[in-house]
């Protein structure tokens, strides 16, 4: 007989699930709050404008990886992928912009223009990119496999003292003023972050593994979900679940918030861990290590606010994501920023009408500022939406003069967005309280992949909550993994692939 699975969520994970259920053997159906499949990979039109909420860089392009096979398993390659230029860009109040160019050459001038003072900085930086396109590190970071970490050791000894910064810690070694301002903001322009990621993503960037898919998320999470359709899966849009149902410890079914009931062999959920721990199973299957994952968030939370401007200009020839150094600091929604980052769509055609252009530009902001504004006072929770888009608008127009004047569209979201969209703790965040993992791994050891709850059985998590990481890919391997697990119980031999994969 062939078993059941319940999915709760089309997001990556549980698309995936959902595909690689299907490709071996199970009847999967999902059940997904909102009328669209993607969650978190969202993007949406505006009077032809495509804003996106999510993808600024997508891992996995570069043929011959395991998270490319897979991308060509859920359906998401081949597709029209557009390489850009450089990986940021940083623009001073005086006119100083620093291009931080894929193409090391051009690198090189660039910053040696800016700072001949930093010459020697400047050849270990690059140095440390080369280092990161280096095969051996290149495979040991797509499958961090015990061998291939073995192999890539010699290459990674040397720059121990590099991979334990952060961005903050490694601007400090240039001596230039701009130049310790900007590489402290070249990612997402957060200086904590691990100056590991960046070296990944600029090597990735010039081996052609991260790119940019034409059209947006939405495009991206539709691919995945057309062949979770093709392979006879099931999904229900608009169809909230409230409660996981329980008989005997062990998962059977679900109900959704109309009442009605559902059953299944195997229940997997991709919704917000803490939701489904506390709420859907009633906190019944708990223990101090997941009591401790589902500890609250720090109020504090990246692209909180998102600022979306149709702009009736071509901006093709800028930088694609360009992080504006503010002097003084500016206050918007009672939050200081010395730096606003924008992404300039201009480099791909699908995201605007003819000679238009798309901007994003993501704010840091507190979650509950913004949750009590919503719950007081809707419209001035719209009015405040409303000023920090014009301040926005100010600030670029600084940068790109006359852009005040050709904005044709506005739209906003906040964390408060997010939570009705997709019912995340605080917005889109649904990240446990743990440690995260870095390596592209297939088969994630249990230790580190906690993917069920303690005397629950056939229940399975798939997801950021299982992966404590904000990526497409991680959270689609998660699904793979779940289902090759599942496959192992039942001492099924594990279909990956159903047909042969054009790269
Ligand atoms: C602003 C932003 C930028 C990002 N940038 C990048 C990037 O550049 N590159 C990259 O690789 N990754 C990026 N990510 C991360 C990536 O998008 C996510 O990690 C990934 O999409 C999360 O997938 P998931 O499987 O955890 O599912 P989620 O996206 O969390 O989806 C969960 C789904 O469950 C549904 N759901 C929730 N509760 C219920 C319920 N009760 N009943 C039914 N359905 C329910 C939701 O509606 C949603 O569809 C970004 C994310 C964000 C938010």
């Amino acid at each position: 007989m062939t078993a059941s699975i319940i999915i709760i969520g089309a997001g990556m994970g549980g698309m995936s699930a959902g595909i690689y259920g299907q490709l071996n053997g199970y009847e999967t159906l999902i059940f997904e709050m909102h009328n669209k499949p993607g969650g978190q990979c969202a993007s949406w039109q505006r009077k032809g404008y495509t804003f996106d909420a999510c993808i600024h860089h997508f891992f996995g392009c570069k043929p011959g990886t395991r998270v490319n096979e897979m991308w060509h398993e859920l359906g998401v390659l081949p597709r029209n992928l557009v390489k850009v230029k450089e990986c940021t860009a940083v623009a001073s109040p005086d006119g100083k912009t620093f291009l931080d160019y894929y193409d090391l050459e051009k690198l090189r001038k660039a910053l040696l223009d800016l700072s001949p003072a930093d010459a020697k900085m400047i050849e270990k930086y690059i140095r440390l990119i080369r280092a990161f396109r280096n095969k051996r590190v290149d495979d040991a970071l797509n499958n961090s496999s015990f061998w291939n970490l073995l192999k890539a050791l010699p290459a990674l000894l040397p720059m121990q003292k590099w991979l334990r910064m952060d961005m903050k810690a490694f601007s400090t070694h240039f001596s230039d003023p701009f130049l310790k301002k900007a590489f402290a903001l070249l990612i997402y322009a957060n200086p904590d972050a691990p100056l590991f990621f960046h070296l990944m993503r600029h090597a990735g960037g010039i081996n052609g593994d991260v790119q940019w898919p034409a059209g947006g998320a939405y495009e991206f999470a539709k691919s995945i979900e057309k062949r979770y359709l093709d392979l006879g899966g099931k999904v229900h849009y608009r169809s909230r679940v409230d409660k996981i149902l329980v008989e005997s410890k062990k998962a059977v079914g679900v109900k959704l918030a109309d009442g009605s009931e559902y059953r299944a062999d195997i229940v997997i959920s991709n919704a917000d861990g803490r939701k489904t721990i506390l709420d859907m199973l009633d906190g019944q299957f708990i223990n101090d290590t997941v009591r401790g994952y589902c500890a609250p968030l720090q109020d504090e939370t990246p692209f909180a606010v998102d600022v979306f401007l149709g702009i009736n200009r071509d901006l093709s020839a800028k930088p694609s994501s360009l992080v504006l150094l503010l002097d003084p600091p500016v206050n918007i929604a009672g939050h200081q920023y010395e730096s606003i980052e924008a992404q300039l769509y201009g480099f791909d055609q699908s995201m605007a009408p003819p000679g238009r252009c798309t901007i994003k530009v993501e704010l840091t902001a507190g979650y509950a500022y913004w949750k009590k504004l919503y719950q007081d006072d809707k419209e001035k929770y719209q009015q405040e939406k409303q000023n920090v888009a014009e301040r926005v608008v100010d600030i670029l127009d600084g940068y790109l003069k006359g852009i005040k004047n050709q904005v044709e569209v506005i739209d906003v979201c906040t964390l408060t967005t997010w939570e009705r969209y997709m019912g995340g703790t605080q917005g889109w965040f649904n990240l446990p309280n743990r440690k995260i993992e870095f390596a592209m791994r297939e088969d994630l050891s249990d230790k580190k992949f906690k993917s069920t709850l303690p005397k629950l059985d056939d229940f399975y998590f798939t997801g950021v909550w299982t992966t404590a990481m904000g990526s497409l890919a991680h959270n689609a391997l998660s699904g793979k993994t779940i289902i090759r697990r599942i496959c192992k119980k039942d001492g099924k031999k594990f279909q990956g692939k159903s047909e042969p994969i054009s790269v």
